[in-house]
Order: C-alpha cells, then structure tokens, then sequence
C-alpha cells in the first residue's frame, strides 16, 4: 500500500495549541465530507460540488494544470479542494512509507526532527481526513529508522473516523513522541450534517490514547455558529470528553478572515474559550504549502 498525498511542507503551525511551532506538514488525500458550505448562503441547495470547485472542473483546470501547487486558490467550501475531490487525484503523489520519510526528512533545516540546538520540528498529519484508510500505514511511517528522534505529532482530524485496533495498540505503548489530537467537527456551517459531523464517541475514542492531549476548534462566522458550538460541545462533555475549547474565524482571504477576528476574539472572551488565529493566512496569504 503507498500513501496517497497532495502536498508535505514545512511552515509554521498556523493554527490551534502550537500556533508559532516549527512543524512539517503531510497532507493525505481524501476526506469523508465535502464542506462545500462555508462562506456561502445556509439555505443555498447542495449540489455534488461546492460552486468554485465546479467552476474549475467545467474549466478542465484539473486536466490542464500540471502541478498541484499551481491549481487555484478557492474561497468558498472546503480550502483544500484538490484533497478530497477525485477529479484532482491524478496531480496528488503516491508513495511509499521509504519515500514518504525521504520527503519529509528533505524539507527539514538539519534533515532530522530534533537539532543540534535541543529543539524540534513538529509533524502535523492533516488533510483531506488524514485518519482515513492511511491509519495502516502509520506505524511503519513513524517506527521508521529515520523517524526515531521526532518528539511531537497532531493529527488534525474532522474526528469522525475511529482508529484502527493496531494503530491504537501501537499508539497506546509508545512514548516516544506526544500526540495531540486537533479536533475540528464541522459545524452546519460547512454544510454537513449535525448526525455524521458531531461523533462525541470518536472524540472519546482518541481522549482516552495514553499520554495523548485533546482539544476541540470550531470554525465559525456568526452567532449561529456559536449557539452550534455551545450545543456541540455540550455533547462532547455529555461522552465524557473534556477539554479545551478553541474557536477559528471563518475566511481563507486575510480579506474575509479580518472581517470576524474581533468579533470572535470577543466571543472566546465572553464564554471562556480560546481564540485561535489563522496565523498562516496573516504571514503568507492563502496559498499551497503553507
Ligand atoms: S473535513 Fe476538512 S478536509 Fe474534509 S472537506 Fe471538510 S474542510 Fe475539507
């Protein structure tokens, strides 16, 4: 089995508990949602593809654009698009877990996770939904001879998928790295539904992965989403899932994103949960590989 991927760079986490850290990012390729909501009308009627994302695929842009780092930014739906719709899977890498590490390890200032200096480079496991079928292929990934000295892996899930027994048993007797779950349910927002996006036995499934660490971040625009998230988290608390509440401002443009920062801010400080900024979208924009 080869990993199926779009991109793996290295940035700053731009989001969540490390906003600031160093960290190498691999983004697999599928996801069980589409998103195609965000920042677009509530009542609008769904359609297989988010309108921006339909555009592009009338346009052939998926078969005249040579490099996934060259296809279009969108600013509707889902912000990594050519992620999860098949159309664009052709101009996502296939590789193995020996390949995988290769890249990974060539994107880091020394070519290994912890430098000379006692610091150490993030991996952050993002997507699409990176704990889809590519579960099976992450012990080999992380037990590999030239993973041995990272210290730290987030998994930034949409927290609907359980994980695999092998996967969990390795997860539950290593203790070389930490692993932190960014867990980030989509809201009506996104337009996924309540029923498969709020998975409180998901959240509690990966809670309880020994020595893990847990948050959940909400994307939101407006009061609506707020009231969502009171309700969501509720049900989280409800499952026995308690931990630390952060809220995301909606906008993959600095344009949108500066519209509800404040407002947001404010919110997090009315009700006691934490603000995250979209760090990545203030230092570089919206872009690929960042
Ligand atoms: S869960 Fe994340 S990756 Fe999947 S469609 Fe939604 S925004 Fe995109």
């Amino acid at each position: 089995m080869k990993l199926h991927y779009s991109e793996a760079f290295y940035s700053v986490q731009g989001e969540g508990k490390f906003v600031g850290v160093p960290s190498v990012f691999l983004r697999t390729f599928g996801c069980n949602f589409r998103c195609q909501n965000f920042g677009l009308p509530r009542d609008r009627e769904k359609s297989r593809y988010n309108p921006e994302v339909e555009e592009l695929i009338k346009r052939q842009v998926h078969e005249t654009t040579e490099k996934f780092e060259d296809l279009p930014i969108i600013h509707t739906g889902c912000d990594t698009y050519a992620s999860i719709y098949p159309e664009f899977r052709h101009l996502n890498m296939q590789k193995s877990v020996d390949e995988v590490v290769e890249h990974l390890i060539s994107l880091l200032p020394e070519g290994k996770w912890t430098m000379d200096n006692g610091q150490d480079i993030h991996l952050i496991m993002t997507g699409g939904e990176p704990l889809l079928a590519w579960q099976r292929l992450y012990v080999e990934l992380f037990e590999h001879p030239k993973m041995q000295d990272l210290k730290n892996v987030t998994f930034e899930t949409n927290t609907t998928q359980h994980l695999h027994e092998d996967f969990v048993n390795y997860l539950n007797t290593q203790n070389r790295f930490e692993v932190t779950w960014s867990c980030s349910p989509k809201l009506s927002v996104s337009g996924e539904p309540w029923d498969t996006a709020i998975k409180p036995d998901v959240a509690r499934e990966y809670s309880t992965v020994n020595g893990s660490d847990l948050y959940l971040k909400f994307v939101v625009a407006d009061q609506n989403d707020v009231d969502e998230v009171g309700r969501a988290v509720n049900a989280y608390r409800e499952a026995g899932v308690e931990c630390p509440v952060y809220l995301m401002p909606m906008g993959g443009r600095s344009e949108e994103y500066s519209l509800n920062v404040q407002e947001v801010a404010n919110l997090c400080m009315e009700r006691g949960w934490r603000f995250t900024p979209r760090l990545h979208i203030s230092l570089f924009g919206n872009a690929w590989g960042t």
